[in-house]
């Protein structure tokens, strides 16, 4: 039951609808008092968002912090925020797991030729072309986060060669990992090259034509982070070149893609509408609300951003 010192939530989630997720967070938090923006009356503490609108947070002047209902923050922070705002992410929440799938599917269609078969069949033919082994695609994976480190967990797994790259340094189990100025050498190992970035300006446009030519001849793309950071003629120029054999984007500069996109249309490349990990619901809502009630004690949280890195 709310009373005077209860935690005062917002949620700010304009295109979709906030009403499930204010449900499960007043089912987690009890005491909560809960309000959905627009129908604001009172000032609120912390605010939970999906694509939030800069009229809310000019309105709510007192929060102390807000949540993103995802693990990217690159739309938010575009907003004019106090600096001393906490953002925090969602992390992983159930999102590793479907990266995992996304990048394992893009990753096996294209060594076991589907595309090309799907192709043939349609087209009336019926043709074995030689086997592929999983040593001739060594997958490097751009950021090795919540996210990355899982995918490339599961594509060694599965018998790929790994190698990752990130800012700092790591050290993973049979995986090389690069990070920072090493970003050449590490492009120059892979074959198949996976994208889970942050989106900042260090990383925008890090897909260009510079870059994807260092990788291995007939190389793949599979980007699952965020549209902005290829540079979509490039790719283009590339396929055309045959220097790579194509691409699997789950991310678009321009979402929706437009009707006349020539990815649209390109054989060599899969779209999909923004789906290879969407944020569920009762994970997202536990970790919030967790992260609330520490933060109401006085104990530190993770996920939170470093305004000065972007991510
Ligand atoms: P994360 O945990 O913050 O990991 C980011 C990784 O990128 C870290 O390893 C980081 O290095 C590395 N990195 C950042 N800037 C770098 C730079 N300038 N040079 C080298 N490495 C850099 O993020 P995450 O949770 O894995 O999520 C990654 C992104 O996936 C999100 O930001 C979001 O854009 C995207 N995403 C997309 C979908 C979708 O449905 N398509 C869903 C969820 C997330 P350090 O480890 O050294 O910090």
């Amino acid at each position: 039951m709310p009373h005077q010192n209860s935690p005062k939530l917002a949620f700010c989630c304009p295109t979709i609808d906030a009403q499930p997720w204010a449900d499960a967070m007043a089912k987690a938090l009890p005491e909560a008092q809960i309000q959905i923006w627009p129908d604001c009356t009172e000032q609120a503490d912390y605010a939970i968002t999906w694509a939030p609108t800069q009229a809310f947070f000019d309105a709510q002047p007192q929060l102390k912090a807000v949540f993103a209902l995802g693990a990217g923050v690159d739309g938010l922070l575009k907003l004019r925020l106090p600096e001393s705002l906490a953002v925090v992410r969602i992390e992983d929440g159930g999102m590793a797991a479907q990266m995992q799938d996304y990048v394992t599917h893009a990753l096996l269609r294209h060594v076991r030729r589907f595309d090309q078969y799907a192709q043939d069949i349609r087209a009336g033919k019926w043709i074995q072309y030689p086997a592929q082994d999983h040593a001739s695609f060594p997958v490097g994976i751009l950021g090795l986060g919540e996210l990355g480190s899982k995918i490339a967990e599961r594509v060694r797994d599965i018998g790929f060669p790994v190698v990752g790259w990130s800012k700092s340094p790591k050290t993973m189990e049979g995986i090389r990992c690069f990070s920072g100025e090493e970003l050449y050498k590490f492009l120059s190992m892979s074959r198949v090259l996976v994208c889970a970035l942050p989106l900042t300006p260090h990383t925008q446009d890090i897909l260009n034509e510079q870059h994807l030519s260092l990788l291995k001849p007939g190389a793949y793309l599979i980007n699952i982070a965020r549209g902005a950071h290829l540079v979509e003629e490039d790719l283009l120029k590339l396929l055309a070149s045959g220097h790579m054999a194509g691409a699997c984007l789950d991310v678009m500069r321009t979402e929706p893609a437009p009707a006349n996109h020539p990815f649209r249309s390109h054989p060599q490349i899969t779209l999909t509408p923004h789906i290879s990990a969407m944020t569920l619901l009762a994970p997202s809502i536990a970790q919030i609300s967790q992260k609330i009630m520490s933060l109401r004690n006085g104990q530190a949280i993770t996920g939170v951003i470093q305004r000065g890195r972007g991510y």
